[in-house]
């Protein structure tokens, strides 16, 4: 056997927190960032006889993300207690869905490889997180601030194949998240949390093999990393006549590995049963329809309309929409059907992304409004000032927030397109240099660029360079 005549199959169950300025079940602020336990009340500390009540807006968003993966919203869905201790839940349980979660079902379509593929989806539950342990050399300390803050975990059926493979997948759902405002997936600060299931089995095999968990995956890198690894340490295991024991691993970024936690615990020794305190959560049709109606346009959908009516490649497609922000940025200067859309899809990509990149600061920040920034495009295409002095332009104006005009004058970007003013500096240089015009005229045609450049350093560099080609062309000839 080599590892060729296995096949990887994994399933990922992801975490993510929903956009709600409040916690699920208290007043207490959802906000990441505050001081440590600032927002934190009886209900969220778990003191005995509070009542835990339903933030209705967290559901709302969790609906959006099952209308957005076209999973089942269940009419009737019931809260459980999930038992554990750990000192991050001082209650001694989580609040959270089990029998009878928020949505069954459903898919994400991602593309590998310009063929597109179905993951499917087992469920959509919604549950409150838990606090965070802060480890120090000789002690440790509790923040309860996440205590409480809203959660989907969204667990995928074990459809996916590759590293790659999971990787599209984390990438589309963390677009559909934002795309839909229910989740801003910051990975690096524990908003999106993936946890990924991984067996190995013989090709042309149906049964599952023995899988192992990983956690404590904070990047999509670390995720395919890490299932890497793990295929090749359990083809390896297999091929030296060893078992898969099913385990619960970590991934340790330093040395590139995984190693065991802990061995896997069972769904009873949870000991769920229903939350007494909080009613079965009934979603009627009116409340569906609602949300269903406010829903945006998602990326795939947004993708293939770039494709289809604005003429861009896969490519461009898949950087532009990627996000919702960048992806109306882009439609934004195409307004007014000033601007093509080549050139707006060139500008997002390099310009709009490298200053949001630059500066790490959400797009409405980092640049200028889409109306402003198409006025300058609209200068480029006029032939005003030239693409170079344009990415010169659009840099000033995004520190120093001024219009594209008062750039342009003020750094005197402007091109001169003066017929007039241009020939007469074409017949200087022809006059100055005889001696180059004469070896053009006898058929060295290379030196055509270097007459260009005497009339642009003639004109400060400011000459429009198609009039200047044109002009020299007609001049050099007679
Ligand atoms: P557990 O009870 O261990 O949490 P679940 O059945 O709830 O397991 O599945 C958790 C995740 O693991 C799901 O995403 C599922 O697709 C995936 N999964 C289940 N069995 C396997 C397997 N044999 N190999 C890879 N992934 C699997
Ligand atoms: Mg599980
Ligand atoms: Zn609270």
């Amino acid at each position: 056997m080599t590892s060729s005549s296995y096949e990887a199959v994994i399933g990922l169950e992801v975490h993510t927190h929903l956009m709600t300025r409040s916690k699920l079940f208290c007043g207490c602020s959802a906000s990441f960032g505050s001081g440590p336990n600032e927002n934190v009340c009886p209900v969220c500390l778990g003191m005995p006889g509070v009542l835990p009540v339903l933030n209705q807006y967290a559901v709302e968003l969790a609906l959006r993300v099952a209308l957005a993966t076209h999973s089942e919203v269940q009419t009737r869905s019931v809260f459980a207690r999930k038992s554990y201790f750990y000192p991050d839940l001082p209650k001694g349980y989580q609040i959270s869905q089990y029998e009878l979660p928020l949505c069954k079902g459903g898919y994400i379509e991602i593309a590998n490889g310009g063929e597109s593929r179905r993951i499917r989806l087992v469920r959509i539950h919604m549950e409150e997180d838990a606090g965070k342990n802060l480890h120090e050399a000789n002690y440790s300390l509790v923040d309860f601030n996440r205590s409480g803050v809203p959660l989907v975990e969204i667990v995928s059926e074990p459809d996916i194949r590759s590293a790659a493979e999971a990787g599209a997948y984390l990438r589309e759902l963390r677009a559909i998240l934002r795309y839909v405002g229910a989740s801003e997936g910051r990975m690096e600060e524990g908003d999106f949390r993936c946890d990924v299931n991984v067996s190995v089995r013989r090709k042309g095999s149906d049964e599952l093999g023995t899988k192992t968990e990983i956690k404590n995956l904070n990047s999509f890198r670390f995720v395919e990393k890490a299932i890497t690894y793990e295929i090749g340490r359990q083809i390896e295991l297999l091929e030296a006549g060893g078992r898969v024991t099913q385990e619960t691993r970590l991934w340790d970024p330093n040395r590139e590995e995984t190693r065991p936690m802990r061995s896997k615990e069972f769904a009873h020794d949870y000991r769920y049963f229903p939350e007494p305190d909080l009613p079965p959560l009934e979603i009627d049709g009116q409340m569906l329809e609602r949300v269903r109606a406010a829903m945006p346009e998602l990326p795939a959908e947004r993708r293939r309309r770039f494709q289809r009516d604005l003429g861009l490649g896969a490519y461009e497609t898949a950087i532009l929409t990627e996000d919702r922000a960048i992806a109306d940025y882009f439609e934004a200067l195409l307004n007014g059907g000033v601007i093509g859309s080549k050139t707006a899809a060139n500008w997002t990509m390099t310009e709009v992304l490298r200053i949001v990149n630059e500066t790490g600061k959400p797009l409405e920040e980092a640049v200028p409004p889409a109306a402003e920034t198409r006025i300058l495009l609209k200068m480029v295409q006029d032939g005003v000032v030239s693409l170079n002095a344009a990415k010169n332009a659009f840099s000033v104006m995004c520190k120093s927030g001024q219009p594209a005009a008062a750039v342009v004058a003020r750094l005197g970007l402007a091109q001169v397109s003066d017929e007039a003013a241009i020939a007469a500096a074409c017949d200087e240089v022809i006059a100055a240099e005889s001696a180059k015009v004469a070896e053009y005229r006898a058929g060295r045609d290379k030196l055509f660029g270097f007459f260009v450049g005497q009339v642009m350093k003639a004109m400060g560099g400011k000459a429009n360079p198609k009039v200047v080609n044109e002009i020299l062309r007609q001049r050099l000839q007679s």
